[in-house]
């Protein structure tokens, strides 16, 4: 016991200590990079087998002398295994079956089978603790370049190269005192015994110093990294604000925190009056209503609004709200769908009405019509509907031509238009055939109207080149009775009609 006081060991011992407390905050504070847990691991596996071996010379066990020995080697190849790991290269790990167990069988020989010279089994124990760092400097060296950390790794390298030297001295040192017979009975006055505690143990410690700053140089260089990174995709967002058709807002619980130069010229607002306003502020009022769901669902679909200029007008717009990122932001796009909703527009008048007269056309009636028959019924409100053709047409062709007759037809639509309510629906359904359907109207009110309109027409100043044009138009008139389809009622105003021919023209003929 009294050989352990100011010994070499127990000073290797503390500084190696501190070492693995060292390697245990590296691994805790690094996490979760790769490398220093098998530093830490590395580390107090060395100083158990230290222990066991301060247990064998304090208490002569042979078998605390294998394990220790063992163990030691074991702790030092888990330690360089760290090294690969934190390169990123596949770590031998067979390095550490194999050195402890050939180190504990060569120590088991020399207990329980053949003593060997003890200077030699020193020199063994240095030969294989010698070669395992020469791995790791070959890893350093090897290990694809990281520019940040060339530098650090060289250290780390020479640090490993510097203590494997020393401690293959030491086994040649060992051996040739084993070759002369010398045994060391007081380590203390052993050159062989001082060179690794003087020497080893110091470039061990240095290279681990070197593991820790490689560790921080790795961290620092990839903070680095992710700052560039983070900056240039700030600064594109940047760009693309600055460059979209589309108006952009960037958006904190509804509110604006960011807009581009295309929403203020959009909206004719500056930036700075838009920030902090909620993003309703930018709409109808009748809009206004679906923006909180907008806001709530932020599936970057478009959804159809209206949106406000500053002097008050409105405009057709698109509006499209998705999240931007983990900080609960939202980004909101707006286009201008004034174009597409005039040629949308532009679309369905033509799919819709009649070109040479502008009335609906015959698709566009019946399906409008059968909606207000279903209304008509749901709510028992009375509905009418009438046949109107023109009398005579085919002399107005002949006598005054087609081009003329087309200019009848043009102007008898757009009296029919001017004299109906909003309400009623007015189709061409023929050449010379129309046809009303009249709405919420009693059938004596619908036949005043329709007198009206006949008298009118008769009243209308039609000038020719051969001088004025007189045209009349019979009607037939049926109402709507319940259960009636829109086929039937059809059918009782086409046979009021052929009434209205057969009566003399010029006339509205109705049938209940
Ligand atoms: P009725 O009093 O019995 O109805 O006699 P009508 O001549 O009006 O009837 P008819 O069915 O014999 O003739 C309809 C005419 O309408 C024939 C056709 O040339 C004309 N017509 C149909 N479509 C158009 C059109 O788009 N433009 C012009 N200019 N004429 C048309
Ligand atoms: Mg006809
Ligand atoms: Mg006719």
């Amino acid at each position: 016991m009294d050989s352990l006081y100011f010994s070499p060991m127990l000073l290797g011992l503390n500084l190696l200590l501190a070492s693995a407390v060292a390697c245990s905050a590296l691994w805790y504070f690094s996490r979760p990079y790769r490398g220093p847990g098998l530093w830490m691991l590395g580390a107090w596996t060395l100083i158990l087998g230290i222990l066991l071996f301060m247990g064998f010379m304090a208490s002569g066990n042979a078998l605390l002398n294998v394990l220790g020995n063992a163990t030691q080697l074991a702790g030092e190849a888990i330690l360089l295994l760290g090294i690969f790991r934190f390169l990123g290269l596949p770590p031998p790990y067979w390095t550490v079956p194999l050195s402890a167990s050939s180190m504990a069988l060569v120590c088991s020989w020399h207990w329980w089978v053949a003593p060997i010279n003890s200077e030699w089994l020193v020199a063994i124990y240095a030969v294989i603790g010698g070669l395992l760092p020469f791995q790791a400097c070959w890893a350093l060296w090897q290990a694809p370049a990281e520019r940040e950390l060339r530098g650090v790794r060289n250290f780390v390298a020479l640090a490993l190269l510097g203590y494997a030297c020393v401690t293959l001295l030491r086994a040649g040192i060992g051996l040739q005192d084993g070759l002369q017979g010398i045994v060391h009975s007081d380590v203390t006055r052993s050159f062989s015994y001082l060179l690794p505690y003087n020497f080893g143990i110091p470039l061990w410690v240095i290279a681990l110093v070197g593991l820790a700053l490689m560790t921080m140089r790795r961290i620092l260089a990839d903070s680095q990294r992710h700052a560039e990174q983070a900056q240039s995709s700030a600064e594109r967002f940047e760009r693309l604000m600055q460059v979209a058709n589309a108006g952009m807002l960037v958006l904190q619980q509804g509110r604006i925190v960011d807009t581009n130069p295309r929403l203020e010229q959009m909206f004719g607002r500056r930036r700075a009056e838009l920030i902090d306003q909620p993003l309703g502020s930018l709409f109808s009022p009748a809009s206004q209503a679906n923006i909180a769901d907008l806001l709530l669902q932020a599936d970057g679909r478009p959804h159809d609004v209206e949106a406000l200029r500053a002097n008050g007008r409105g405009f057709p717009a698109e509006l499209s709200v998705a999240a931007l990122d983990s900080t609960r932001q939202q980004v909101a796009e707006i286009r201008n769908v004034t174009h597409r909703k005039v040629l949308e527009d532009k679309l369905l008048h033509l799919a819709t009405t009649d070109p040479l007269t502008d009335a609906l056309n015959r698709r566009a009636f019946y399906a409008r019509a059968e909606h207000e028959l279903k209304r008509a019924k749901r709510h028992t409100h009375p509905l009418c509907l009438a046949l109107l053709d023109l009398d005579h047409f085919k002399q107005v062709n002949d006598q005054h031509g087609h081009a003329m007759g087309d200019q009848v037809l043009r102007q008898f639509s757009q009296l029919c238009r001017k004299m109906a309510r909003s309400t009623d629906l007015f189709a061409r359904f023929g050449g010379e055939e129309f046809i009303f359907l009249l709405p919420d109207t009693e059938l004596q009110a619908a036949r005043q109207f329709l007198e009206r309109l006949r008298e009118a027409l008769q009243n209308l100043p039609l000038k020719t080149p051969q001088g004025s044009l007189q045209i009349s138009v019979s009607i037939g008139l049926a109402q709507y009775q319940e259960d009636s389809t829109l086929h039937l009622l059809q059918e009782a105003a086409d046979s009021a009609l052929y009434r209205a021919k057969q009566n003399g023209r010029n006339r509205v003929e109705m049938l209940p």
